[in-house]
């Protein structure tokens, strides 16, 4: 079990955001922002490339519900999906990095 299959099983504590019977949000362990949150879908998917876009679709309605509960829907934030070796990805479990808080650097 890859780390959030892990944190999903209960194995591994999270600081949690919001759930639902198939998606999860947590606090990003080392943040790289002053809110840095996790979006992810219970059942393992292996990345943004894998998914179908009816996942997708749900998984984007719960970023959605996530940023509301953190009060930065008004104000803005980003969503990063890393993707494979060269996109960085760490965790092979489909994510989407919820970051904001404060004015974040220009990206591209
Ligand atoms: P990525 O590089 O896109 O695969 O991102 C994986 C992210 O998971 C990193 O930002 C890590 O800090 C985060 N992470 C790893 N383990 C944990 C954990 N136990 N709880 C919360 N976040 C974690």
């Amino acid at each position: 079990m890859n780390v959030f299959e892990k944190i999903v099983a209960g194995e591994i504590p999270c600081r949690k955001v919001l759930e639902n019977d198939k998606f999860l949000a947590f606090y990003d362990i080392a943040p790289k922002a002053r809110v840095h949150v996790l979006a992810i879908p219970k059942k393992c998917v292996k990345d943004f490339q894998e998914a179908d876009s009816k996942l997708l679709g749900e998984l984007s309605a719960f970023v959605q519900e996530v940023v509301k509960v953190l009060e930065i829907d008004k104000i803005g934030y980003r969503i990063v999906s890393n993707i494979g070796a060269d996109g960085g990805q760490e965790v092979p479990h489909l994510h989407f990095h919820i970051l904001g808080g404060e004015k974040l650097g220009s990206f591209c």
